[in-house]
Formats: C-alpha cells, structure tokens, sequence
C-alpha cells in the first residue's frame, strides 16, 4: 500500500473537513494551495574546513488572518513537500486557536547531529540571509521546531536585527534574557497535558489514573513527561532516537530529564528496559503520544497500536490510513492542530510581550494557556458532537471556516 506524501495527506484531512463545511471548490483550491514558497542555497563552512551546500524552505501557506507564523527545523526530511504540509497544519491551528496569525514552516534539509556551535550558527546566519526579505514582526514570525532550540532563535533574532534594527518579536521561543517569555519553553508540552486532561474528563476518566507512553524526549516530549509526572500520571516508556525504554513501575521522569539534558539518551537510564521504537508504540497503555516526527503512525503499524487514546503531540504522526484504522478500532486521536498548539499559543503570548514591551509572570502565562487550551477543546469537542465526526475533522472544519471567512471578507476571491 502506498501512502499519501506529507502535504498530499494533510490536504485528504482537509477534504474530509471541507465536505462537512460543504465548502465550495474555489474556496478549497485557495485554502489548499500556499501563498509563497522560497527555496535557498544555504552554505555553510565546516570546521575542517569543507563546505557543506544544504537547501532552506519558508512557506507562507495562509496570511487571510494575520501575518504568517510557524517554526523552522533542521532535519534531513525537511524538503519541500514537508515543509508545505506543516505550513498548512499551521494556517488551521493558529485559526482553530483563534490566534491573529497565518500559517507557515520553515525547513533547513540537513542533518544537525554533531555539528559545532560556530557551524549551527553560521548555517542559521546564512538561512536568515535568504529569506529575511518575507520575514518581519508583522509578516512572518518563525519559532523552533525539531533540533531548534532558543539559542538558534537567538542567532535569527540577531541576524533580523541587523538589516532591520532591534526585532525581538521576529522570533519566538527565544532565551528568557533576550525577550523570551517564562512558560513558553513548556507551553507546547503543557498545553498537550492541558487537553488531555479536558478529553479525561470529557470521557469520565482521572488523569492521574492514566498510564502513558511518550515517543520523544526533546522539547515537546520531555514536557509532556515532566506535566504528567506533575499531576500524578504515570509514564511508562519514553524514547528517543536511539531507542526506548519501559520501565512498568512508572520511568523516573526528572532523572531522566537531567539525564538528557546532560547530553544522554534516555537508553542509558538506570532502570527500565531497553526496547525498540517500533515496539514501543505497540505498548499497552492508556494513552500513546507521539512526540518526535510526522508519520510514524501509518497503515503498516496502525493496527499495533494498544492505546485507548492518542495523543499527537509531533504534527502529522499519525497518516490518513492509520487514522482510519484507528477510528474504526474505536481509539480516540486528539489531533495535532489541537493537542500541540500550545506552542504555537505561547509564542503568541511572547509575540504579544515583545511588541508591548511588557512581561507576563509565568503564572499568568501558564493560566493563559489552560484557558485557551481547554476552551479549544470544548469548542472542538462540542462540533463534533453536533455534527457526528471525529475530534480531527472537527478541529480542521472549525479553523478551516475561519480562514475561510476571513479570506472571503478580505476579496481573495
Ligand atoms: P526536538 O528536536 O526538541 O525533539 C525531538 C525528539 O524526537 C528527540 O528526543 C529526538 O531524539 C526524538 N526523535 C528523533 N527521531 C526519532 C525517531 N526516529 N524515533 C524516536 N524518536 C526520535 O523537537 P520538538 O520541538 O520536541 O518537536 C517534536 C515534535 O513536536 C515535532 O513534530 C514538532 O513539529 C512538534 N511541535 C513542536 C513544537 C515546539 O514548540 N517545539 C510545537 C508544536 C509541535
């Protein structure tokens, strides 16, 4: 069985969505298709003194609600299929979201594993170079995604900021003594801990009852573990690249967020066992969350799954043919546009802080964010119930007619 590319695939969900809108066929080629797409040369000179020659991606997908906003990642995969799937995921969570922005990504098609600081920043400094010219506080604003972090943030920030003059809010995610917000580090791990706990309740069951298995263990994923820890869930496999690791008693999630946060794997843990990924996301467990890339969910292990619920924490884990076998196995999946949007949420918030030039305490920021998430929940809940469909076509429908709306009141057809 052949499966949908990424961007193919997300366009299938939205069809789903657009049938129950009954939206007409002018309005879904405008939604489907991006706005601008740039494509650079990024060179970069190695410590050995080779050259590496790697390609960049921006794409705006959808602007009709506010200026453009998305991460960027450094990842081998991120070409521009990719990179165009996950802008539009973006243009239908920020709507669903009701934040005032648009849609993009950004993609450097490289592997960043091993390389030094000087290389990782002169690679981001060159990036800015090519495509600063459709970024700005007002018309696109990227944050971090898969291996960008704050400190990568930091380098843009500068690199904007020279040809255009001191630009906090051209990034987000950035480090907390340069503009950052306190609680956006955690805003998309918590906020997936956010909804999950209003599905629990929505369904009758206790959070902290819950036993859940977390693919992962970078920003997104270590957050989620920390947030379920925090509120007595037991967590009893994580992984990361190099493998996973279960441990029935409940893994020792701060051990192991020091651990990995001093450079190992959460392999080397002290307890638990060493399993594969592959084995991983066929554990029993109340709750699965894939928490690293898109499509490791697909037709070939969909039925593996052993999960009462699952929660997309990644964007686009889970592919059209595993959604379906999924669904007709009765396992409920929070989609991505939803569960993971707390990032995108936050660096709202910090957007928001930077232009006002006026910080938030953390307080107010995480209370913020559990309002927003769960009101987003219950909106989403709410139309699916009404309109008999599951959570992802809901989600998509609600922020696809808002764009829709939007697009249509400001002539773009
Ligand atoms: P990250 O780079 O911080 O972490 C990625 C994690 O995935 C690491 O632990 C890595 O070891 C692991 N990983 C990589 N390849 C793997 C594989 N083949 N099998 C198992 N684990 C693997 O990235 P992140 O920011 O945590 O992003 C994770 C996902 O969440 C992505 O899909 C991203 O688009 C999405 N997301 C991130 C944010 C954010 O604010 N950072 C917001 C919304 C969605």
């Amino acid at each position: 069985m052949t499966e949908l590319r990424a961007h193919e695939a997300v366009n299938q969900y939205f069809a789903d969505a657009a049938m129950v809108l009954e939206l007409d066929d002018e309005m879904s080629a405008i939604l489907t298709t991006p706005y601008r797409e740039i494509a650079v040369q990024v060179p970069v000179r190695l410590d050995d003194g080779s050259l590496l020659v790697t390609r960049g991606y921006r794409v705006q997908h959808n602007g009709a609600r506010g200026p453009y906003k998305g991460g960027i990642r450094y990842h081998p995969s991120a070409d521009l299929n990719e990179v165009r799937a996950l802008a539009s995921l973006m243009t239908w969570k920020t709507a669903l979201l009701d934040l005032p922005f648009g849609g993009a990504k950004g993609g450097l098609e490289v592997d960043p594993t091993g390389m030094s600081d000087g290389e990782l920043q002169r690679m981001t400094r060159r990036f800015m170079q090519g495509i600063q010219h459709v970024l700005g506080v007002y018309r696109d604003i990227p944050a971090p995604d898969v291996n960008t972090n704050a400190k990568v943030m930091a380098w843009m920030m500068d690199a904007f900021s020279a040809s255009h003059g001191y630009s906090p809010a051209i990034v987000t995610g950035k480090p907390l003594d340069l503009g950052g917000a306190p609680g956006r580090e955690a805003a998309t791990g918590r906020g997936c801990v956010f909804v999950l706990d209003a599905h629990c309740q929505h369904h009758g069951r206790d959070l902290a009852s819950q036993r859940v298995v977390v693919q992962g263990f970078g920003n997104v994923g270590s957050w989620v573990a920390r947030s379920l820890h925090e509120r007595g869930a037991k967590v009893i496999a994580v992984s990361d690249v190099r493998g996973a690791v279960v441990d029935q008693a409940g893994v020792d999630v701060p051990g192991m967020v020091a651990l990995v946060g001093s450079g190992g794997s959460v392999v080397e843990a002290a307890r638990g066992d060493v399993i594969s990924n592959e084995e991983l996301l066929s554990l029993d467990c109340d709750v699965l969350v894939p928490a690293a890339l898109g499509e490791v969910i697909t037709g070939a292990n969909a039925d593996e799954v052993r999960a009462t619920v699952v929660l997309e924490a990644a964007n686009y884990p889970v592919t059209p043919d595993a959604d379906k076998v999924l669904r007709d196995r009765g396992i409920d999946v929070i989609p991505d546009i939803l569960a993971n949007a707390g990032g995108v949420t936050g660096s709202y918030f910090e957007w928001t802080q930077n232009i006002q030039q006026f910080t938030w305490k953390e307080e107010r920021f995480t209370a913020e964010l559990l309002d927003r998430m769960q009101g987003a929940f219950h909106f989403t809940q709410a139309f699916a119930d009404e309109h008999r469909v599951p959570l992802r076509v809901a989600a998509y429908a609600i922020g696809i007619r808002r764009v829709a709306a939007a697009a249509r009141l400001r002539g773009y057809i």
